[in-house]
């Protein structure tokens, strides 16, 4: 097996670099040609010496993931499904707006926390994705996006780790791909503009706040425990107390000074305006000195195993209200590509329910050539007797 390369920050490369006996510098030339020209094949690397072109190819490639559908929406969402092998596929989306570009990325395949109202959730978890998986989305939609949009600049300006799976329970290959999204010789984006999405893996956070501190947002989802405990069941190991007090903690090293609080409104569940009253008294008094943060209101995105429903535009709208009249920055996010499903995990749902479809079929098929061969057995046995 030789080396993904896409499985290397700049510091991984260059040791790689060292064990084939190659300066440094050469580590940083391969790492531009791979993640800011998108060079996938070592002959393009014009200013590499033949003879490491040559070693290269013998040790080393670039594991693109096979794209299994792409979907553009009238908006100009793109949604992309990539597979990872053994019937797993994950997504990735790209949400064009004027000032910017963001990638929403994946970090596993399935997820093990397992909330009420995620698809990805309800799926289980299958596999955490490898450092390469997680890079290989950003590095191939950043290069399919500039000749899409005949452009040599840069496309993709944001990265949010919002796609499938808890980054945070796949630390060890997470904290090398952000390393690769900030590298001035990779794709170069501020600390700001990538954000770590969590469910509340206090311990990570502490980790990420000294290893690679990067914009984050927790998926707070409810004001009390008893609640959260129900729709994020990570809740009980890291209950509210402690996630909050691992937020002002991760802030003193944070790029940006204050954490977003993501909550999707389920309509008659954690949608009432008691409950936005509950949330103001959370992140204003704790430990004293409360939270600094902002509300993102996440609209549901039903699917029908979870049984939940999408608020009504007016209860967000109070619920809203009430935080910002607390003087709490508030925003609704906007549903982009809902023609093509580009919200949470709604597309691998549709290939895994495909894929058992495929697996009924089978069964069916199997079942009735049972059937054939049983009634040409009989058939047989009737001609012998
Ligand atoms: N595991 C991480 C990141 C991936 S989920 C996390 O939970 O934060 C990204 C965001 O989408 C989270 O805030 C999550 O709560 C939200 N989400 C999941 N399923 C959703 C759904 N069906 N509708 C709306 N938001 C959803
Ligand atoms: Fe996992 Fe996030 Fe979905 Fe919860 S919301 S199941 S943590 S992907």
């Amino acid at each position: 097996m030789t080396a993904n390369l896409l499985d290397f920050d700049l510091e991984g490369l260059a040791a790689f670099c060292e064990r084939l006996g190659e300066k440094r510098f050469r580590a940083t030339q391969l790492f531009r040609w791979i993640h800011q020209k998108g060079a996938a094949d070592f002959d393009q690397m014009s200013d590499l010496a033949r003879s490491l072109r040559e070693k290269l190819k013998g040790v080393a490639h670039l594991a693109a993931l096979p794209v299994l559908t792409q979907h553009e929406s009238s908006d100009g969402t793109i949604k992309w499904l990539f597979d990872v092998g053994d019937g797993n596929a994950v997504e990735a989306v790209f949400i064009p707006e004027d000032d910017r570009g963001t990638l929403c990325v994946s970090s596993q395949a399935g997820c093990a926390v397992g909330c009420r109202f995620c698809s990805t959730g309800h799926q289980g978890f299958s596999r955490n994705l490898t450092t390469g998986e997680i890079v290989a989305q950003l590095w191939f939609t950043e290069h399919f996006l500039r000749r899409h949009l005949k452009t040599a600049d840069r496309v993709i300006s944001n990265v949010v780790m919002m796609g499938m799976g808890e980054p945070l329970q796949n630390y060890a290959a997470l904290v090398p791909a952000l390393r690769v999204m900030l590298e001035d010789h990779g794709y170069g984006l501020s600390r700001r503009r990538v954000t770590v999405s969590t469910s509340g893996v206090v311990p990570m956070m502490d980790r990420l706040a000294h290893d690679c501190p990067v914009a984050l947002a927790v998926s707070l989802h409810a004001p009390n425990d008893p609640l959260r405990d129900n729709l994020v069941p990570l809740n009980r190991k890291y209950p509210l107390v402690e996630l909050l007090d691992a937020c002002n903690r991760y802030l003193e090293h944070a790029p940006r000074d204050f954490i977003t609080f993501e909550y999707c409104m389920l309509d008659g569940v954690n949608d009432a305006p008691d409950h936005a009253r509950q949330l103001v008294d959370l992140v204003r008094r704790h430990a004293g000195r409360g939270v600094s943060c902002k509300f993102n209101l996440i609209p549901f995105n039903p699917f029908p195993a979870s049984g939940l429903v999408r608020s009504p535009h007016n209860q967000v709208a109070a619920f809203a209200k009430i935080l910002s009249d607390a003087g709490i920055v508030t925003t609704v996010r906007k549903t982009r590509g809902d023609d093509i499903d580009a919200a949470c995990g709604q597309l691998a749902g549709d290939v895994r329910d495909r894929t058992r479809v495929g697996e009924r079929i089978a069964q069916q098929r199997t079942v009735m050539l049972k059937t054939v061969k049983s009634l040409a057995d009989g058939a047989e046995e009737t001609s012998k007797s």
